[in-house]
Order: structure tokens, then C-alpha cells, then sequence
């Protein structure tokens, strides 16, 4: 793992100035300018495939079919914001009524001002890249603060942005608490926060001091419920699939199961087969490529927590603190009140909880804080009614785990505690830009005003 240089506290105020002077000179308001940062960045994705495998692979030990993923999603995103900015940056105009009709009055969506983005480990390229298309398409000036618990990626990040994006107007701050904490206490025209709610709460609070405005993505405990009336074949496989994803390092993946109990014995079965064909090896063999936890922390915080639990290990629960492995683990039988159910796992260990009945999954669910997402294998409309009309999260995934994100169109975010705001394509674009009124009121609207002006009269209001 290579060192991350940490960008001096001293130059902070630099960077900040410079970048308002950037703004301040106009020179990211013409789309074309904007237009051709987002090519370089979709350019900076696809020249450096390898780079950045490499560099995920350090970190995380991210396989390079998941690296790709986050690679992919980079450039999509870009070329999408390129070719669809003309579109998004387009005036609205009402509808004006009457004498007004002639008057010339538009809504513009113009950039926010400068803005800072804080990303996470997680996915540590997808996550920083993904909020700074949305901030190059709306024409800000942006610091971007990664994660220094990735710090491979943070100095390939970096070292990308300075070389492929124009640097009076994007800069990468790299550092941790302090160096986080010292951009927060200048004034940002918008900050976009991506990372866990106990940090979230942090930067709120430095944005509200100073009026900005906030984007918070944060995570949660994402529930999934298979009912009676599933493919349970079908749910184990894609349940699974998701939870061993970056080793369960995915804010939309699945926390925890609901099954219902008539169906249990069916569903394990089909999870200990999908194990088996996803792990014919041991997880810990190379030839495997199975990912590592980020830190010996959050190691040994889920360690912890699957150390406590009252339910059984039916598949998994080995752990390397060498490499920081830690087996897909799937625990049967777990009561509510688990160490597993304390906060949301991040990890690859998937609780299965069983209920009698679906509604007490529900009503379980909905005295939950609001995740990102619930999820639910089923036909049954009623169960669908039941989730819209009685519980909170930032989405609803039908029969099947964290493949909204595919769906193009789709803004992305929390609810309550998960976060607020959202992006991804004209999301983001919106996030970023503020939709400022410009009117022009024409000097042949003078006779509708004869009565405004003083001294006021009797007559005036007569007519
Ligand atoms: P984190 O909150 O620990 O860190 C996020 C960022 O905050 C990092 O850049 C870090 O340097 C910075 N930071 C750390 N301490 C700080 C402080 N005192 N003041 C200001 N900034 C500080 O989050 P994480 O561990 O990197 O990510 C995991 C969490 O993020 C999980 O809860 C996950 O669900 C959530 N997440 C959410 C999304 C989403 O899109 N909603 C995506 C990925 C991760």
C-alpha cells in the first residue's frame, strides 16, 4: 500500500482562492468548456483501465471484472453528461399569462458557485468521479477530498485529475480529519458528502454554520424480503451475488434477510447451493480473487459483531487478519435484537432472519431508521402496497439487489437517515446548479403600471 502525501493545511486557503477566482472569471459557463472536461474525464477512466485495477486491487482487492465496473460507470456517466448537457442547461420558460405574455421571463440553471466533494472508500473511484461529473456539468469549480483509507486510489486520483483536468478548476485535496476539517471551515456554495451518517453529522453541522447547501449520501441497513410466493432459487442466487460484492462494502447492498418460515428451509438450501457454485474454492484462495476489508478497524468491528451473534453459521465465518479476509458468512435463525442487527454490517456476512408472517417484517421495517433501499422478492401486489404505503427508504427493489443503480434516468439517494438529496445524470446536473430566475420586463408593459406609481389615489384603485 503506498503512502498517501497528504496536501499541507497551509496551501487549503490557496486552493479555495484560487478556485473562486476561477469561477469568479466565468470561463466554466460556456457548455463547451464544461463539455470538454467531462470527455477528458471519460478519457482519464478509459486510458488508465489498468491504473486503476491496479490500484483497487491494493486497496481492496477488487477483482478486476468489479474494478471494470466502476471504471465503466465513469465513462458512461461522463459521455452521458456530455451529450446531454445542452438539454439539461436549457432555460425553462413558463407560461405567462395575458399582458405579460409578451414579457421574456426563464428559469437558468447556472453553476452553484465552488464546490467541495468528500468521498468514501468503498468505491473509491466510482464515488469520487461520479459526484465531480455532476459538478463539471454545471460548471463549478471543485475540490475533491478522498478517502484516506484508500490511498492507492487517492494518489492515482490525484495524480489523474492534475493531468487530464484543467487544474485552476479542479483539485484534488488529499488528507483526513484535519485536512477535512480545515476545507470545512470555509464557505462552499454546495458540499457533497458521501460516507457514514456519524461523519454526515459532522459536515451538516460545518455546512449549516455557513448556510450551504448539503448533499448527503450515507448508508443504513437495507432489508430484503423473500416471500412465499418467490423464486427462491432465483432470490438466493441474486442475494447473494450482491452481498459478496466488494466483500459487502456496498452501501446498497443487502443488510439482512426476512424469510418468511414456511419457505426457509427451501431458501437456505438455494443459498448454500449459490455458495457453493460462487465458491467451489476456498474464498481465501487467490485463484478466487475475493476482496479484503478496508482496514484492521472495520475488521475487527465485524469480527466483533459476528462474534456476538445468537444465530448459526451455515456457511462461511472464516477470517484472516493477515490479509483481512473475511469468508461470505451467512447466519440462519437470527433474532432481532442481534449484534447483527446493532448498525449496518458493511461486511460480507448476511443475517437471515425468519417471520411468521410478512406483515411483521413490515412493521419491523418501518420503526427502522429509512435506509437506501428495501428490497423484496415477490409478485404479490399487496405486499408491494404494503411497503409504499408503510415504510421509508430511498428506494423500492423488486426481485432483485442493487441493480437500480443500472437503471439509467433513476436519481440516486437516501431518505431520513440514509441522506438527503440526490444524483446521477440530470441529478446531478441539478445538484450542482442553481436554477436562477431571469426576467426581462419590457418598457411596453408601462401602461399596466400607471397605477403603481405615487402619489397614490382613489382612482388608481378603481381602475
Ligand atoms: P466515513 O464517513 O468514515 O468517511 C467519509 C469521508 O469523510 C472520508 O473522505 C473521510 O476522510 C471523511 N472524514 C472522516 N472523518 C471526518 C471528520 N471528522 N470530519 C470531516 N470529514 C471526515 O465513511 P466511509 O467509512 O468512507 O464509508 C462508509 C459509509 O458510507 C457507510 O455507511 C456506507 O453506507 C456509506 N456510503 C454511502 C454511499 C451512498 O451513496 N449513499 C456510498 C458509499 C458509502
Amino acid at each position: 500500500m503506498s503512502a498517501l502525501e497528504f496536501t499541507s493545511i497551509a496551501d487549503i486557503e490557496g486552493i479555495y482562492n484560487g478556485l473562486h477566482t476561477t469561477y469568479r472569471s466565468g470561463k466554466l459557463f460556456p457548455l463547451d468548456t464544461r463539455r470538454k472536461q467531462l470527455y477528458q474525464l471519460a478519457r482519464l477512466a478509459q486510458d488508465n483501465l489498468s491504473a486503476i485495477e491496479a490500484a483497487l486491487h491494493v486497496d481492496l482487492g477488487k477483482p478486476p471484472l468489479e474494478a471494470a465496473g466502476e471504471v465503466a460507470s465513469i465513462v458512461r456517466n461522463s459521455l452521458q453528461a456530455a451529450e446531454q448537457l445542452e438539454e439539461w442547461a436549457a432555460p425553462v420558460k413558463p407560461t405567462l399569462q395575458g399582458p405579460m405574455s409578451s414579457w421574456d421571463a426563464a428559469i437558468c440553471p447556472v453553476p452553484k458557485g465552488v464546490v467541495l466533494i468528500i468521498a468514501p472508500w468503498n468505491y473509491p473511484m466510482s464515488l469520487s468521479f461520479s459526484p465531480l461529473i455532476g459538478a463539471i456539468a454545471a460548471g463549478c469549480p471543485a475540490v475533491l477530498k478522498p478517502s484516506e483509507h484508500t490511498p492507492t486510489c487517492a494518489t492515482l486520483i490525484a495524480q489523474l485529475v492534475s493531468q487530464y483536468l484543467d487544474p485552476e478548476a479542479y483539485i484534488v485535496v488529499n488528507g483526513a480529519v484535519v485536512e477535512t476539517t480545515t476545507l470545512l471551515t470555509h464557505r462552499w456554495d454546495h458540499i457533497f458528502f458521501t460516507g457514514g451518517g456519524n461523519i454526515g453529522r459532522i459536515v451538516a453541522a460545518a455546512a449549516g454554520e455557513k448556510l450551504t447547501p448539503l448533499t448527503l449520501e450515507l448508508g443504513g441497513k437495507n432489508p430484503v424480503i423473500v416471500a412465499e410466493d418467490c423464486d427462491v432459487e432465483l432470490a438466493a442466487k441474486r442475494i447473494l451475488w450482491a452481498k459478496t460484492q466488494n466483500a459487502g462494502q456496498l452501501c446498497v447492498t443487502a443488510d439482512h434477510v426476512f424469510v418468511v418460515r414456511s419457505v426457509a428451509p427451501a431458501f437456505y438450501e438455494a443459498l448454500l447451493s449459490a455458495y457453493r457454485r460462487f465458491f467451489p474454492k476456498s474464498p481465501f484462495d487467490p485463484e478466487v480473487q475475493w476482496s479484503k476489508i478496508v482496514s484492521l478497524a472495520h475488521y475487527a468491528r465485524i469480527k466483533d459483531l459476528l462474534d456476538r451473534t445468537k444465530g448459526t453459521v451455515i456457511a462461511g465465518g472464516e477470517m484472516d487478519v493477515d490479509t483481512r479476509q473475511i469468508a461470505p458468512t451467512i447466519v440462519a435463525e437470527v433474532p432481532v435484537d442481534d449484534s447483527l442487527m446493532e448498525e449496518e454490517i458493511f461486511g460480507p456476512i448476511l443475517p437471515v432472519l425468519e417471520v411468521n408472517r410478512i406483515e411483521e417484517a413490515i412493521k419491523h421495517i418501518s420503526m427502522q431508521s429509512s435506509p437506501l433501499a428495501i428490497y423484496a422478492f415477490t409478485h404479490s401486489e399487496d405486499l408491494k402496497h404494503q411497503l409504499m404505503a408503510k415504510t421509508r427508504s430511498g428506494a423500492v427493489v423488486y426481485n432483485d439487489v442493487f441493480t437500480q443503480l443500472r437503471v439509467q434516468g433513476l436519481p440516486f439517494g437516501g431518505s431520513g437517515e440514509s441522506g438527503y438529496g440526490t444524483y446521477f445524470g440530470k441529478a446531478s446536473f441539478d445538484t450542482f446548479s442553481h436554477y436562477r430566475n431571469v426576467v426581462n420586463i419590457p418598457p411596453s408593459a408601462e401602461p399596466m403600471f400607471l397605477s403603481r406609481y405615487r402619489p397614490y389615489s382613489e382612482d388608481a384603485y378603481a381602475a
